[in-house]
């Protein structure tokens, strides 16, 4: 290698689970021991603090794109960066933002990048640690669905609810809402009070794994719009879904399947 070749450096896109330390992996663990630079949003930097032997870039959730350029350019100096997401970073999350940006790269991008050795780390997802602490909500066929209308038009976010309760899957909702989006939640609320029976089984999981976790259990009739926040993943249950105890699951298997 001479002067006019960077050394190769690495983008490790990793999740850092929905909170507790414990429930990140080893493997990322060990990617961030190893790291000289992270990149992310406010909260998940601020997860790192007291790594002492790391450059924090910290940036607002908007910034997606720009960032993974940042976070590649730095990498093609020959950094060990990383990439943060919550939960897994391949759901709703960092590791497509990275690949969009390589998808539409400039020629001279392209060369400059060449080198970075791309690597993505999963993490514990948000509706999986959900489902844990409720039992087994997701013990069938299930499909997630991100609720904010950002990236995709709502009456396509509409459409798979519709579909999807009418093929009777389970399914984890993701940014139910927030104040800038208050709607999400209240019309996904909307289409289930026509396809699921009134007393159709809803989850709250807010702040899952932190010491403020909360979970809440409702039929559908009893559900209100205000009881999702951007810190709730919610998880509805199929036609199957009961309690059995304090716990919440869905059965494997049809009756006379
Ligand atoms: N990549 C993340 C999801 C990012 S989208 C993952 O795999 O979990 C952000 C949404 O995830 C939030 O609006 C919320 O719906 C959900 N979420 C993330 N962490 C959570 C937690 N600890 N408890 C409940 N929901 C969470």
């Amino acid at each position: 290698m001479n002067a006019s070749t960077p050394a190769s450096g690495r983008l490790s896109v990793v999740g850092l689970g929905p909170g507790d330390a414990a429930l990140m992996t080893e493997q990322v663990r060990a990617t961030i021991a190893a790291a000289s630079d992270a990149f992310g949003y406010f909260p998940y930097i601020e997860r790192l603090q007291g790594l002492g032997h790391l450059q924090l870039h910290a940036s607002d959730n908007r910034e997606e794109l720009d960032r993974a350029r940042a976070a590649l350019d730095l990498a093609a100096l020959g950094r060990q960066v990383l990439m943060l997401s919550s939960g897994d970073p391949g759901v709703f999350a960092m590791a497509s933002a990275v690949f969009e940006v390589l998808d539409v790269a400039t020629p001279e991008q392209v060369q400059r990048w060449a080198t970075v050795d791309i690597a993505v780390q999963p993490g514990i997802t948000a509706m999986l640690a959900a489902a844990a602490r409720l039992g087994a909500p997701l013990g069938h066929d299930f499909c997630c669905i991100n609720l904010s209308d950002n990236l995709k038009p709502a009456a396509v976010i509409e459409k798979r609810i519709r579909l999807a309760a009418q093929a009777d899957f389970a399914m984890a909702f993701y940014n139910p809402c927030s104040t800038s989006r208050p709607e999400g939640f209240r019309r996904a609320l909307r289409v289930l009070a026509e396809e699921c029976e009134p007393g159709r089984l809803i989850c709250f999981a807010r702040n899952v794994s932190r010491p403020d976790e909360t979970l809440q259990v409702l039929p559908l009739d009893a559900v209100t719009p205000e009881m999702a926040d951007m810190r709730t993943v919610v998880i509805v249950g199929n036609s199957m879904t009961r309690q059995v105890g304090q716990h919440v699951y869905t059965p494997r298997s049809y009756p006379h399947a």
